[in-house]
């Protein structure tokens, strides 16, 4: 049995991440049209109907905009914890109470044989969680929506085969964009969103030696390029004396384009 996974779509102008055993078909967020999300499950080769559930990170537009219309459509069941419940409600339009779900942040939950590990972040919204996805000893961690990367969110994280983790801006481009500075300070605030430096600064503490790739997500539109996040990634990860190419291998992500399925 393996786990496999899709990051369907990265950044703020909506993501979605798919992950599957050969019984178990999740989704995490949805924060795309209904019909975007429809065509990112095709272009992966994907029923959607087949989805045992949707798991929402927290209530932010660019997370959950289809996530309402998708679990109506294709009758799946959402999973969030209370407080992201109670600040998305009022988006989703009505859901059937048969098709909502409590996970609550730091639990651990089993759907089929993949057990998904929940972990608070600090980020400005009511509840904000990540998962990290346990298969027969395989490890993959999705991270994104970060302030800052905490000691204890890097303790649950540790040494993951694949991270799918937040490298949103550069730090230069995002001070001299023309963004207003309010903006600006939410972005760099301890709710706001990591940088690629702080994005490889926190990678290096947590690759181990069974780590093969990670996918770096959530990368800003006006304030990063996925040549310059890998650049700086890479360069901070070799300075700590890591290998790209021989330890393990640097992906981008997309807005509108789904990574290839790979397995974990
Ligand atoms: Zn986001
Ligand atoms: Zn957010």
């Amino acid at each position: 049995m393996t786990l496999r996974f899709s990051v369907l779509a990265s950044g703020s102008t909506g993501n979605a991440v798919y992950v599957e055993t050969e019984e178990q078909r999740l989704l995490i967020d949805a924060g795309l049209s209904g019909k975007k999300m429809d065509e990112l499950f095709q272009r992966i080769n994907r029923d959607p109907k087949e989805l045992n559930g949707i798991l929402v990170s927290h209530e932010h537009s660019d997370h959950i905009k289809g996530v309402g219309i998708f679990a109506r459509k294709h009758k799946l069941p959402i999973y969030a914890n209370e407080k992201t419940w109670k600040a998305m409600e009022g988006q989703l339009g009505t859901i059937a109470t048969d098709q909502k779900f409590t996970f609550a942040t730091g639990e651990v939950k089993t759907f089929g044989n993949i057990d998904v590990e929940s972990f608070g972040v600090s980020h400005d919204a009511a509840e904000p969680m990540f998962f990290t996805f346990h298969h027969e000893g395989r490890k993959l961690v999705l991270a994104t929506d970060m302030g800052y990367v905490s000691d204890r969110i890097k303790g649950t994280i540790d040494k993951a085969d694949i991270f799918i983790f937040e490298s949103n801006h550069d730090m230069n481009m995002l001070r001299m964009g023309r963004y207003p500075w309010s903006v600006k300070r939410r972005i760099l605030s301890d709710v706001g969103h990591v940088s690629n430096e702080d994005a490889a600064l926190a990678l290096s503490d947590v690759i181990g030696d069974n780590t093969s790739r990670i996918y770096l997500a959530h990368l800003s539109l006006d304030n990063n390029m996925k040549d310059l996040a890998r650049l700086s990634v890479e360069q901070v990860l070799k300075e700590q004396g890591m290998a790209i190419g021989e330890q393990f291998e640097l992906y981008d992500t997309d807005p509108q384009n789904p990574t290839a399925l790979a397995v974990v």
